[in-house]
Formats: C-alpha cells, structure tokens, sequence
C-alpha cells in the first residue's frame, strides 16, 4: 500500500485518521504528538534535568530515543536514565536498559530493591503472592526513583506511557467507581518529582513500530507478575470497542483530562514520613509496604 501523503511504501495504517504512512511520514506524525503533549502540558521547561525510567521494553526504549532525538543538543536540559532492578529473575536485566543507554550516550544510573529494601520482588511475591504484585512493586519503585532523583537533581520523570494505558487508566476508574483517581490532577505532592508522558496521546502499536524502527535490542518479554485482571479485560473490551469506533481511547483520555480540570489549581502540601523522612503521609505507604512484605507469609 502507498503512503497517503507520498509514494512510497506505507509501514502502518492509521484506523482513526484514515492515512496510511511511509517510514518517514510515520516518524513525522509520531514526534509531531509527542512534542504536542510537551508543549500542551509544559513539560520540559528550561534548566530540567529530564530522566528516563528505563526499563529495557518498548515503551520506555522509545521514549528514550525520542527524548534524546529531541533535547540531544540543548544545553539547557539535562537528559539522563534510571533503571530500578525489581529482582525478578529470568525477566529484569539491567544489562540491557544500560546497552540501550550507552547506545545512545546517556547517563545511565541504576539501583535496586535488595540494595534499597533488602528484598527482592521474588521473594515479596513467594511471601505474599501475587495478588499486590503489582501494587507492592510500584510503591516501592516509585519511592526508590524518587529518592535516586533527589541525589541526581532530576526535575521530571520521562514514562512511555501510551494512549491505550492512559485509556484503559480511565475506563477501570470508571468501573470501580474511583472518583478520587478519575479526578486526581496530574500534578504531584510537593516533594516529589513530576512524571512527564510525552506517548500519552499515541496507540501503543505505534510506539511499538517506532521502538522496532529506531532502538535495538529492547525487550519484548512481560512481566511473569504483571497480573491485574482488570486491565486485562478492559484491554480487551477497549480494542475490540475501539475497532469498530477508531476515536474511542483519544476521547477516553481527553475525558480524563478534562475531569482532572477543575482541580487544577489544588495543590498539596509537603507532609514527610514520621518514619523514613519521604515526602508524603504520616507513616508513608513506602514504609507501610516494607512492613507487610518483610513480616513474612
Ligand atoms: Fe512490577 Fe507489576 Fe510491572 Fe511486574 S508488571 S514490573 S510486578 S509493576
């Protein structure tokens, strides 16, 4: 098939906006919505030190090679990358997020649970399942980025989050009935470093293809944890739903952003950790987290 806009060969249909795109238009229209969300959300201001949370898979590979494409030559943002190793054997290869990092020629910094915590999410998981997998891993993470940040002088964190995470994010609110989540404005506490997602308005095919055409040797292996039943099926709801109705994950996202609107302006103050001293409630859920998981079956 021919590109929409020119006569070389296409390398993907668009359902949602009819065309059908070369290699070259593609990478155009990708980093067009990219640097759309920066630009809309403010995100990259100047004197940033921007970091990458570097998994090794598709999403966070690619949002490495855009950002680099991007700020590569500006002197007034920094660009660096965090790689946090989980200790899930056979699958979190830190190896491979720092070959994707070199490639590149961007600072690489890494750290882990067992180092941090002194577990490993195997062993969280043999202790306690894997019910809150998902959930004990992403408070303890987040709470680790945060404090490598602080030590580096990161000012925003770069995921690769996509439209059909930010899409099915909104639709499982909706379905637990989450108001408190659905209205959240994206803001963070005080304290802690503002995440940035320059993909949130592009299908997660499309950073797929642009992860294939650009990055080497990025992982394609899941998560053997990653088990949230819920997103599961309405994974599956929403691209069935979105075949026939090509616009239904951008106006799910657009219906998110426009919820979180009116608060704005809400801010949250800097409350710290009695115990470990992070930015957040009285006894922090990091710590909370620690306390479940090292008590053992
Ligand atoms: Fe952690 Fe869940 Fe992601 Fe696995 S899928 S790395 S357990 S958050």
């Amino acid at each position: 098939m021919q590109c929409s806009k020119c006569r070389r060969e296409a390398v993907i249909y668009q359902r949602y906006s009819g065309l059908h795109l070369c290699e070259q238009h593609f990478n155009r229209d990708f980093e067009a919505k990219a640097k759309r969300a920066i630009r809309e959300h403010r995100w990259i201001e100047s004197g940033d030190t921007v970091a990458v949370a570097l998994s090794g898979g598709k999403d966070s590979s690619a949002v490495l090679f855009f950002l680099h494409r991007l700020l590569g030559e500006r002197r007034d943002v920094r660009l660096m990358v965090i790689t946090v190793d989980e200790g899930i054997g056979g699958y979190r290869d830190p190896g491979r997020a720092r070959a994707i990092a070199d490639r590149v020629g961007v600072p690489w910094v890494t750290a882990t649970f067992a180092e941090a915590y002194g577990i490993t999410l195997d062993t969280i998981v043999a202790r306690k399942g894997t019910g809150l997998s998902c959930s004990y891993c992403g408070v303890l993470r987040r709470a680790l980025m945060n404090r490598i940040a602080r030590e580096e002088g990161v000012t925003k964190f770069a995921y690769g989050f996509n439209l059909d995470d930010e899409a099915q994010s909104v639709l499982m609110n909706a379905l637990r009935g989450d108001a408190e989540r659905l209205t959240r404005p994206m803001r963070e506490a005080e304290g802690m470093v503002p995440r940035i997602k320059p993909f949130m308005y592009i299908p997660e095919r499309e950073v797929a293809l642009y992860a294939f055409l650009h990055v080497e040797g990025f992982d394609l292996a899941g998560c053997p944890y990653a088990g949230d039943a819920l997103r599961g099926d309405v994974r599956g709801i929403l691209d069935e739903y979105t075949y026939r109705h090509p616009a239904t994950k951008y106006s799910l996202v657009n219906l998110g952003e426009t919820l979180r609107e009116p608060a704005k302006n809400h801010t949250e103050g800097l409350r710290v950790c009695e115990r470990c001293g992070e930015p957040c409630g009285k006894i922090c859920r990091t710590c909370q987290v620690l306390d479940e998981v090292r008590k053992g079956g």
